[in-house]
Formats: structure tokens, C-alpha cells, sequence
């Protein structure tokens, strides 16, 4: 290992540990938790690093340059984009991306319905809920995510699988466990609403992916604390 290699792992294992202790505390086992490792703004040669240390999901933010990444990647890395999609950008995402974690409207969620058709694929999906209503976030209106998640329930190329939202920035810590209790608690009225529906969450970054472990995320998307500072 070089040093650079050395130093992920070592930042790796932190992470790792903390996302332990968050676990036992919770009561709850790896095994219904996804670690997203989110490469945006970091050069190739990080993710090459990052796979040679066993990551095998990663995230990206932008379309434009995030696909160079994946085609040049090896392909048995699950890929997931969590920034705003804009739609001329669709058929990119869904050719590229397994994942999509920020689909932020219904008519956003249709186009990527009827592209994945024509593709003959199936991403994955998440509501993004703006549920602080932030002003500067993207995300879906508390109130509107029934009629959209019931809407995407009934499309045949998108697999709706949960939630996803970012807490308001500066929050503190007491700020934040509401904002994730919000959320869960949006998750568990629609569960009781569609009972099949799987109701997983994406919720969690470098700053307070232990929360929201607690609060019972199945997905974080964790960056700098593997990477370090972005370009
Ligand atoms: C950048 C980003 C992350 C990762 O942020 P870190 O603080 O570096 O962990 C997670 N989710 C989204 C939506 C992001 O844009």
C-alpha cells in the first residue's frame, strides 16, 4: 500500500468503527446497511483506490461527470446519483446509474418511468422530500410525496424503494434527530399505506450519518470523511 492508500484506510476504519458503535446502539446489524461512498468532485484514481479497498457502491452528483467515471470504472461498482436531475439528463441517469436517490417530482418521475422503458431497465429509486422545507434544497413537499410515491408504485420501470432528504445545513444535533424522526415517521404513514412498498431511507452524510443510523437509515452517503477535502 502507498501512503495515499494508506491514508484511506485509515480514514476507512473510523469510519467503519463509528458506523458500528451507531449500530449496536441501535440494535441493528451491517447487513441492512448500504455505505454509499460518494466520489463527486474526487479524481479517478481515488475511486481506483477506494475499489482496491473494497467499495463497491459508489455516488455522483452531476451527470456530466459522473458517466466519464463509470465507464471507465470496473463494472461490478453499484453507482447511485444524488444530485438534482435535470430531465434532458434522464436518459443518461438511467443508462449509467442503478440508483437514483434524488427524484424530486411526479413529472420528473414519469420521463424517468417511460426512458427506462425504452432502455429496458429499472433503477431504483428514492422520493426526495424537502421535509425542513428549506428554501435552498430541492425535494418534494411533505404533503405531495403520497400522491407521487403512489403514482410511482403503479410505473413498470421504476423500482420506488424509499426516501431521501438532507437536513437544513448548521442544524445541530437535536435538530437534526428530529429532522430524521420526521422523516421516519413520513416513512411509517406511508408504509401503513402501502404496505409492500419497502419504505427504505436515505438519510446521512459525513457530519451525521450516526444519527441517522440511530433513527434507522438503510442508505448513507458518506464523502469526505473517506475521501478528505473535494477538489
Ligand atoms: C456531497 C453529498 C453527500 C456527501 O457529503 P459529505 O459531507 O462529503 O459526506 C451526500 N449526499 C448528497 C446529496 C451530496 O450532495
Amino acid at each position: 500500500m502507498n501512503a495515499a492508500e494508506q491514508d484511506m484506510q485509515q480514514r476507512l476504519d473510523t469510519l467503519n468503527q463509528m458506523i458500528d458503535t451507531a449500530l449496536d446502539t441501535a440494535l441493528r446489524n451491517r447487513s441492512g446497511l448500504t455505505l454509499v461512498a460518494v466520489s463527486k468532485r474526487q479524481p479517478l484514481a481515488v475511486i481506483h483506490q477506494a475499489y482496491q479497498l473494497g467499495i463497491r457502491d459508489f455516488g455522483e452528483s452531476q451527470i456530466q461527470e459522473g458517466v466519464p467515471k463509470v465507464k471507465a470504472c470496473p463494472d461490478d461498482i453499484t453507482w447511485h446519483f444524488i444530485g438534482h436531475l435535470q430531465k434532458n439528463k434522464v436518459r443518461k441517469a438511467v443508462l449509467h446509474f442503478h440508483y437514483l436517490h434524488s427524484i424530486d417530482s411526479l413529472s420528473l418521475l414519469h420521463r424517468v418511468d417511460a426512458i427506462a422503458t425504452e432502455e429496458r431497465v429499472c433503477p431504483k429509486i428514492f422520493l426526495q422530500v424537502n421535509y425542513a422545507l428549506d428554501s435552498d434544497k430541492y425535494g418534494l413537499h411533505p404533503e405531495a410525496v403520497e400522491t407521487v410515491l403512489e403514482a410511482g408504485l403503479a410505473m413498470k420501470h421504476v423500482a420506488c424503494i424509499g426516501l431521501m432528504g438532507i437536513p437544513p445545513a448548521n442544524a445541530d444535533d437535536e435538530r437534526i434527530q428530529a429532522y430524521f424522526q420526521g422523516m421516519v415517521e413520513l416513512r411509517d404513514q406511508l408504509k401503513a399505506r402501502f404496505p409492500d412498498w419497502p419504505g427504505n431511507l436515505s438519510l446521512g452524510m459525513s457530519g451525521d450519518f450516526p444519527l441517522a443510523i440511530q433513527a434507522g437509515s438503510h442508505y448513507i452517503r458518506v464523502g469526505s470523511k473517506i475521501f478528505g477535502d473535494r477538489i
